[in-house]
């Protein structure tokens, strides 16, 4: 992490840092490590309604905190926001993991911003940019791989959001939790199920069995050497960003896609759908 951290100069010694922890192993082990290095780092923990799931995992992401001593910040969505992420993505006419996706977004922002924090880190591993790139690659989204970066700087309505696990695979942030005695939530969320994003992972598992090494060669190029040629394309997209008309997050209409989201979430659940 240390490396990761130092080679895209991710953090600042003096950054209040946000972590975004979801009770599995990766967040987890990102919040524990920040900790250790001395960084001045509180969790982030967003409920999104989805049954027991979300109610385990906030089980373990707080006894992570109450055992260690470190500050959590808890969102519940349905609570706060009035959808969960099963009913809400059904109304709204997503899929669950893009519903999702984009609450997660919005919110980890907004919650950064609203503490006064420099940054948000999440807990994507090697293993998570290496599939993201595989779909992102498969399809030539030019916009995606702009953004497909350890690092997104702060921009205005924007907190810097970095990814210090990116040389990290799955493995090891489960074999680091084991040597820490993290216990984490070791269940897969039940919205995944046919998730485009589990198929790339079993593809590039089996490249990696076949040809050790590939995941981090294929990611580590893209980054140091491709990826500026699409990250221009990003500064034009921000520059054009206005503030939502209902939440003042940063949007390129009039109201962003968080509160049309939760707008149809509730419509829909007022008329039962
Ligand atoms: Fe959200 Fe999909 Fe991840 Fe479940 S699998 S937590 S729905 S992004
Ligand atoms: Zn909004």
């Amino acid at each position: 992490m240390r490396r990761a951290i130092d080679h895209f100069s991710m953090l600042r010694r003096d950054d209040r840092v946000l972590v975004a922890v979801s009770g599995g192993k990766d967040s987890l082990m990102a919040w524990d490590v920040l900790r250790s290095l001395g960084y001045d780092a509180d969790g982030l923990y967003v409920g999104l309604g989805i049954g027991d799931y979300s109610a385990e995992s906030l089980r373990y992401a707080r006894g992570f905190a109450q055992e260690r001593g470190g500050h959590l910040i808890e969102i519940d969505v349905p609570a706060a926001y009035g959808y969960d992420i099963p009913s809400g993505s059904r109304a709204a006419g997503r899929v669950p993991c893009s519903a999702c996706g984009l609450s997660k977004r919005h919110l980890f922002n907004q919650a950064a911003r609203d503490g006064g924090y420099d940054v948000v880190v999440t807990g994507h591993n090697l293993d998570d940019e290496a599939a993201v790139l595989l779909g992102n690659v498969t399809r030539w989204n030019e916009s995606y791989l702009a953004r497909q970066y350890p690092v997104l700087p702060a921009s205005e309505g924007f907190v810097r959001k970095v990814k210090p696990l990116v040389r990290l695979s799955e493995r090891e942030t489960a074999a680091y939790c084991v040597i820490q005695g993290i216990d984490y939530i070791v269940d897969e969320c039940p919205m995944a199920d046919g998730n485009r994003h589990l198929g790339y992972k079993e593809v590039l598992n089996d490249l990696e069995d076949r040809s050790p090494g590939s995941k981090a060669a294929f990611v580590f190029g893209f980054l140091d050497r491709v990826h500026a040629r699409f990250a221009a394309d990003v500064e034009d997209e921000r520059a054009t960003l206005a503030a939502c008309e209902q939440c003042g997050a940063p949007t390129p209409l009039e109201v962003c896609a968080f509160c049309r989201l939760r707008e149809r979430a509730a419509a829909g659940a007022r008329s039962g759908t």
